[in-house]
């Protein structure tokens, strides 16, 4: 099958001929009919972060269980199922207090050292990112990282439910349990931050302000649901967050710079969250008063993939949709083949573009 390979660190991407084994165990084979472009994929190819070399990347990916392990019991044949880098265990006491997204033993669902090797090339070892490799005309999952997903849903928004859907949606709804009529703030309105508003909009939010440095996104996260846009490059947003709310119950970060992040902390309101979720800069740091968090009685929360739960959010995002109450047609930007990742992440530094979906798996 063909697969989009990343040779090594800064080597881009390259659409090469892979071997892909039979299912194993609980493996669940999909032919791939969309992957998202997601951040991270393209992170991991430029800076490696301790990824190992080569590997498919692609982790948004939505597709048709094309056959199952013999030990596989959720996922049929012909079932349309969603993957997520989610991994987890399923045994530990993370899991089994209903907390997957905080599983002792993630690598639980990958192949042992002994066995073959899922992917490879002329015999050698090719990686899959958190075991999923989504930017291939097939790929090789553990069933736990996937759930199935309604036939009516489209493969292009189906895929974004794994990733960005999860992770924005869920830091709402699941991390910070956002109640009706509490103020929330969005920073970042990227793909991600573009689910928060569906979150808060989910969980009937009051005033749901997003800030952004960039005219396109905030129109785009009007249009999704916020209530108020406050431009960062114009104006003073804990000054208008202030005026607007007396300090919001909930903010959250998806920027995650120092600055930002110092910002975001500021507009929370006596009692409230922050909530960590961008991986803008891995030196930023978030220096804090303790006298000034005890008086304010402020939390921070770091948020891992919306801390979610796989078969049931994914599931619940996709009948949110399918009944016109959040809105993912606006995300996807434009559709490429699979030969043209390199070009899609160009794309993505267009502020029009909000996330470019491969669906051209020929
Ligand atoms: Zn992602
Ligand atoms: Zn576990």
């Amino acid at each position: 099958m063909k697969a989009s390979v990343v040779d090594g660190i800064g080597a881009g991407f390259t659409l090469r001929d892979v071997d892909i084994d039979a299912p194993r165990g609980s493996e669940v084979l999909v032919d791939v009919r969309a992957c998202g472009l997601c951040h991270s994929d393209l992170s991991i190819a430029t800076m490696g972060l301790g990824y190992e070399f080569p590997i498919v990347l692609g982790h948004e990916l939505a597709g048709v269980v094309a056959a199952v392990g013999s030990d596989v019991v959720g996922v049929r044949a012909g079932d349309h199922v969603v993957g997520s880098l989610l991994q987890f265990c399923g045994r530990c006491v993370d899991c089994l207090s209903g907390k997957t997204f905080r599983c002792r033993y993630p690598e639980a669902t990958a192949r042992g050292a002994g066995e073959p090797p899922r992917l490879s090339m002329a015999g050698t070892p090719v990686g899959q990112m958190n075991g999923l490799g989504g930017f291939a005309q097939q790929a090789l999952v553990h069933e736990r990282q996937l759930a199935v997903v309604p036939e009516e849903l489209p493969f292009a928004v189906a895929a974004l439910l794994g990733c960005g859907v999860l992770t924005g949606a869920g830091a709402v709804l699941n991390t910070a349990k956002v109640q009706a009529g509490e103020s929330v703030v969005v920073i970042g309105c990227g793909g991600v931050g573009l689910n928060a508003v569906n979150g808060a909009r989910l969980a009937g939010a009051g005033a749901i302000i997003a800030i952004d440095l960039q005219r396109e996104k905030l129109d785009r996260a009007r249009a999704f649901g916020a209530t108020h846009t406050v431009d960062a490059a114009s104006g003073d947003p804990v000054a208008e967050v202030t005026r607007l709310t007396g300090g919001a119950d909930h903010v959250f970060d998806f920027v995650g710079a120092s600055a930002v992040t110092r910002q975001a902390l500021e507009m929370v309101g006596k009692g409230g969250g922050l909530y960590l979720i961008g991986l803008g800069a891995d030196d930023a740091v978030l220096e804090v008063d303790t006298v000034e968090m005890l008086t304010r009685q402020l939390h921070v929360h770091g948020v891992w993939m919306g801390s979610s739960t796989l078969p049931r959010d994914i599931p619940l995002y996709a009948s949110m949709y399918l009944q016109g109450r959040i809105e993912l047609d606006g995300l996807v930007s434009r559709e490429i083949a699979l030969h043209e990742i390199g070009k899609g992440y160009e794309a993505l530094r267009d502020p029009s573009v909000a996330r470019v979906v491969v669906t051209d798996l020929s």
